[in-house]
């Protein structure tokens, strides 16, 4: 019995020292401590307390005594340390040097600090910015009509593009002393997402230019004259920029690019000046085909010693007008229905002098650093933006439309099978939101979100492409049928683009959520990694040893906090929130702590091979991205001072995110190497198994009913979006009818009964009113309601029909012609050969 009393002791000071992560002396003291008492009383046996005594003075020794320490475990551990680390490349070098880490790197400590971190309020949106949204913004999506745009031009109306630049639409982040709007990222993002829920294409438009480009390049690494031409034009539109770096060989290995120039001497403007040949292929190239002013990224060469001793000098940018001689621009890809400008440039032997260079000789062969630390700005802000507002969009149509929608009798949103993507929708659409505003917000406080932005750009995309999925489904042929009357078939059909830009999707969970964070947001191993360069082996061993102390405490304390917080369902963590919330901050503080530990196993067991193994570090992006994306609703939820009537909305997307979590966590684990460890992790993840459930049908049926009719929380879901019908827009026309057709379901009821009852027995809808007057069922004036209503109705639910030289909108003229030509040439060829 006393020795079960000693043992347990023994664990549970062992375990609270590790739980609250004491450093070692305190450890060694409490462990001490217990022993020294035991030991007085005589129990248990003298055997069990010698023996105890030699082990704790066989672990305790060497981990107090520092040169013992270093010479016996941190100091072997440093050499092998040094053959396993990941061999980090220049280009995944200046990746982890761009970006900063804010509160992605809690979550990596697995005691992230939550107080802190929803006190901190979302930036809102100052007055002239709202008013950009009220007014430019507004009239901008009244002139827009996507299928005239999609279908009929394959680009803006000149009016629309008029319009965009007038008002400074593409210098929302040039600073006002260029003559830019000098926005804050959250009013980049409001702008993006409501232009975005009205036409995909206007949106790529306007999020390219403020994207990573020339005016965010030229604003961090261009010299004052490039300034001072460049960005007050960029500003108002007189130059409209594009920037090229993928080609056909190098898509997602950017680096790879065979496009090149070579220093030389040439004729420029009638003088001989020193300046570069360049040869490109580019493709994909957003706006090419409109650009004024070419972003351009190749790889340099100086064969003969013109700047110096160098000969491939690395990536470098510069900045090519349009009409430079030799320049071919100007054709179109055609990405998926969506004709946003986007086409190939190609150059041949062009030859520009150096003052083209991008920020001037300075930041020659320094191209690669320049994207990579603009790009994480532009990446939390604009697929994130676009790709909510489409979400919005949908999520308001589709609510609308299935309470409108009849079928058996019934609005179609209330069949169970249609709530359950309703119930989708909704939490989707809040995860995008929470989580996009929160990337913006990051950016306002000065960051560099570069993994933040990754998740946002993953997830958003992936859930937006959820969004539509069932939003298609739910409307059915209506949803099929493209005209000026479907508001969702290009929405369907972009959906993969948005996927595979800026960074194709399955490259950035696999490589950039996890590979990048677990290093960049790691508290020790960047910082471990950093310490194996330091020349100075003394100072190395001494730096290396305290890190290497720290993480393996942090380890340990990770795997008892994740035992620990698992047995209790976290009930001792010490969170916010109130009685709703507080349950989900314990969750998220277990799983944190479980994904720390995890995410240490995963290093210490693959260390450089890691990278290889995609399938874990895409579990684990999972893991990290959930509870980001947890992290931001909830961050959200009270930002919004706690709305009751969301709670429905919050808990579906967070149990369907911490359903995620689990199903990650457990890929990982079955799928660890160690045979022996699985169930050891098991056990210390899941110590009660797996506990969490997918969001149940009773919540569901809650979240979808939100969906179905006006109120402040499908409101609070959409906001921001472009809801007018004063264009005839369809999604807003039918946000008008909703109310209407709400308000006239107990008269259709009334109806319904009356016809089971045999009141009513004809046939035709307008015999039916006649006879329903005529016995009393309903008033005249009810009768004269339903029949408008029936109208309106019916124009919402149709769908548009064509002639077939509508749909042959695609074909110009001039293809007519030449098909026509050949069809001539070829019947001729076919004469000439029979009469041969
Ligand atoms: C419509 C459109 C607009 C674009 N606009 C521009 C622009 O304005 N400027 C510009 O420079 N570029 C632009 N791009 C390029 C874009 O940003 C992507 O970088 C590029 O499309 C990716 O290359 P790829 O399509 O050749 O795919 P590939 O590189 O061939 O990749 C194919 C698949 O393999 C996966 N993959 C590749 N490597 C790995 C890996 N190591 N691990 C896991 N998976 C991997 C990718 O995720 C992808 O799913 C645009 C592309 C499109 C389609």
């Amino acid at each position: 019995m006393m020795t079960l009393l000693f043992l347990a002791v023994l664990a549970v000071a062992g375990m609270a020292c590790a739980y609250f992560k004491t450093a070692v002396p305190v450890w060694s003291a409490v462990i001490g401590a217990t022993l020294l008492v035991f030991s007085i009383a005589g129990e248990p046996s003298v055997w069990l307390l010698a023996l105890s005594w030699i082990a704790f003075a066989l672990v305790a020794v060497p981990l107090n005594y520092l040169p013992l320490r270093q010479q016996l475990i941190t100091g072997p551990i440093l050499d092998t340390f040094k053959t396993m680390v990941p061999q980090i490349t220049d280009t995944e070098q200046v990746a982890l040097d761009a970006g900063t880490v804010g509160f992605e790197g809690e979550l990596f400590t697995g005691r992230p600090r939550w107080s802190r971190f929803i006190k901190k309020p979302l930036h809102e949106l100052t007055t002239e910015e709202q008013a950009f949204i009220d007014g430019p913004v507004e009239d901008l999506c009244d002139m827009v009509d996507e299928w005239e745009v999609s279908h009929y031009r394959a680009g803006l109306s000149e009016n629309a593009w008029e319009h965009l630049k007038s008002h400074g639409f593409f210098g929302m982040i040039i600073p006002k002393q260029y003559g830019g709007l000098g926005f804050s990222a959250v009013a980049h993002r409001a702008v993006l997402e409501k232009v975005s829920s009205i036409s995909s294409t206007v949106g790529s438009v306007v999020a390219v230019p403020n994207s990573l480009g020339p005016a965010e390049l030229l604003l961090h690494y261009g010299t004052e004259d490039q300034k001072n031409h460049y960005l007050p034009r960029l500003a108002d539109g007189r130059e409209i920029p594009c920037f090229g770096l993928t080609s056909t060989t190098a898509g997602s290995d950017a680096t790879s690019i065979s496009d090149y120039g070579v220093v030389c001497k040439g004729q420029w403007e009638g003088k001989e000046v020193l300046g570069i040949r360049l040869s490109f292929e580019k493709r994909y190239i957003t706006l090419a085909p409109v650009a004024t002013v070419v972003g351009l990224a190749f790889r340099l060469y100086d064969p003969e010693g013109h700047l110096g001793e160098e000969e491939d000098i690395g990536i470098t940018l510069a900045l090519l007008p349009r009409d430079l001689p030799g320049m071919d621009i100007g054709r179109r890809h055609f990405p998926l229905n969506n004709p946003f400008p986007n086409g190939p440039i190609r150059g041949k032997d062009l030859f520009v002098p150096l003052d083209f260079l991008l920020g001037g000789e300075k930041y020659i062969g320094q191209g690669w650093r320049m994207l990579v630390e603009s790009l994480s700005v532009g990446r939390a802000i604009s697929l994130p933006s676009s790709s909510t507002g489409g979400a919005k969009m949908a999520a308001l149509a589709t609510g609308a439309y299935a309470r409108i929608r009849k079928q058996f009798n019934l609005p179609i949103g209330r069949f169970e099978g249609v709530e359950e993507g309703l119930a989708r929708i909704a939490g989707h659409t809040y995860a995008m939101s929470a989580l996009s505003r929160q990337t913006a917000s990051a950016v306002d406080d000065g960051e560099k979100p570069a993994v933040p932005g990754a998740i946002a750009k993953y997830h958003a995309t992936e859930m937006s492409r959820e969004v539509i999925k069932d939003a298609m489904d739910i409307h059915g042929g209506k949803g099929i049928i493209l005209g000026p009357k479907n508001y969702l078939g290009r929405g369907w059909e972009g959906a993969p683009i948005w996927i595979t830009v800026e960074g194709a999707n399955i490259l950035t969970r696999s490589l950039m959520i996890f590979g990048q964070g677990a290093i960049r947001c790691h508290p020790y191993v960047l910082k471990e990694l950093q310490a194996l360069q330091i020349e100075d082996e003394d100072e190395r061993l001494d730096r290396f040893d305290r890190l290497l102390i720290s993480h393996v405490g942090h380890s340990i304390s990770c795997a008892v906090r994740s035992f620990v917080l698992g047995l209790s369902f976290a009930r001792f963590a010490v969170v916010p929130g109130d009685r709703r919330t507080r349950k989900y901050y314990r969750k998220l503080t277990r799983y944190s702590s479980a994904f720390a530990l995890l995410a240490d196993v995963a290093m210490l067991t693959y260390g450089g091979k890691l990278k290889q193994k995609e399938k874990i570090s895409g579990r684990l992006a999972d893991v990290l991205s959930q509870l980001y994306i947890c992290s931001a609703m909830l961050r959200r939820f009270e930002h919004e001072a706690r709305p009751a009537a969301d709670q429905p909305i919050l808990a579906w997307a967070f149990h369907d995110a911490i359903y995620k979590i689990q199903h990650a966590m457990r890929g990982v684990i079955d799928n660890y190497p160690i045979s022996w460890a699985r169930p050891l992790l098991r056990f210390i993840i899941f110590p009660l198994g797996r506990q969490e459930r997918a969001p149940n049908d009773r919540l569901g049926h809650k979240v979808a009913a939100l969906m179905l009719s006006p109120s402040d929380t499908r409101t609070r879901l959409t906001r921001g979006i472009y809801t007018s019908d004063r264009a005839g827009h369809p999604v807003g026309v039918m946000e008008r009818l909703l109310p209407d057709v709400i308000a006239a379901e107990p008269l259709e009821r009334k109806l319904l009964k009356a016809q089971r009852a045999g009141e009513i027995t004809t046939y035709t809808f307008e015999d039916q009113m006649a006879e329903a007057v005529e016995n009393q069922v309903i008033t005249q004036a009810e009768a004269d309601l339903l029949r408008q209503l029936r109208v309106r109705v019916l124009d919402v639910i149709s769908v548009d029909d064509f002639d077939l030289e509508d749909i042959q909108g695609g074909l110009s003229q001039t293809a007519d012609a030449a098909r026509e030509a050949g069809r001539e040439s070829g019947d001729q060829a076919k004469a000439d050969k029979k009469a041969a």
